[in-house]
């Protein structure tokens, strides 16, 4: 599509996905990578330890608390939330500049972080990324087997209150299906495009 006519359609979208814990949200951004380069992932900092395999800059910006509290003192974060025991947020910079050359930008967060997102940007699409049912989630959470007992008791507490934060949202896509999840987030930037491109 030509974006000529307003400039408001110059600029990119904002999506965020979000929902629980244990639900999906890392492997359908995975996936949507695939077949949606075009789409911009950011990359967001967080307090907690790198994972194995998790590369600086690519998986997260690892931060300490100290200079964690620093970029929110700074204004440098878009949104930022405390999960289970850590801090994690999206750098604000990087989305403004993506947005401002015309692309669309994807935000994997959390529920907190997403509410303030849209408190800043109403005009971004938010989408609720839903567990097929609870016994699923908790299976996910344990399964991936990276948690202790204590944080799968956690992460399966935090998930049940983000359940309740849905109505807040757009779109609400159940994550029976990797695939199935990534063609409808594809279907609705389709759709927001188009109702973008509206004189
Ligand atoms: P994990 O520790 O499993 O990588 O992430 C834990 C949770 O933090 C996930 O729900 C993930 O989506 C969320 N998360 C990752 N980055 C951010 C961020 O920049 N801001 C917020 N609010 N949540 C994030």
């Amino acid at each position: 599509t030509s974006n000529t006519n307003t400039l408001d359609r110059e600029r990119g979208i904002l999506i965020v996905l979000s929902g629980p814990s244990g639900v999906g949200k890392g492997t359908v951004c995975a996936a949507l990578r695939q077949v949606a380069p075009e789409l911009v992932y950011s990359v967001s900092a967080t307090t907690r330890a790198p994972r194995q395999g998790e590369i600086e800059g690519v998986n997260y910006f690892f931060k300490t608390r100290e200079q964690f509290q620093q970029l929110i003192e700074a204004d440098e974060m878009l949104e930022w939330a405390q999960y289970v025991n850590n801090y994690y947020g999206t750098p604000k910079r990087f989305v403004e500049d993506v947005l401002r050359s015309g692309k669309d930008v994807i935000l994997e967060i959390e529920v907190q972080g997403a509410l303030m997102v849209k408190n800043k940007f109403p005009e971004g699409v938010f989408i609720f990324l839903l567990p097929p049912s609870l016994d699923e989630l908790q299976n996910r959470i344990v399964t991936r087997g990276t948690e202790s007992d204590e944080t799968i008791r956690s992460r399966m507490s935090v998930a049940l209150d983000e359940m309740r934060l849905m109505e807040h949202y757009d779109y609400a896509i159940v994550n029976d299906h990797v695939e199935t999840a990534c063609s409808k987030i594809q279907a609705i930037l389709a759709a927001e495009h188009c109702r973008r491109d509206r004189i």
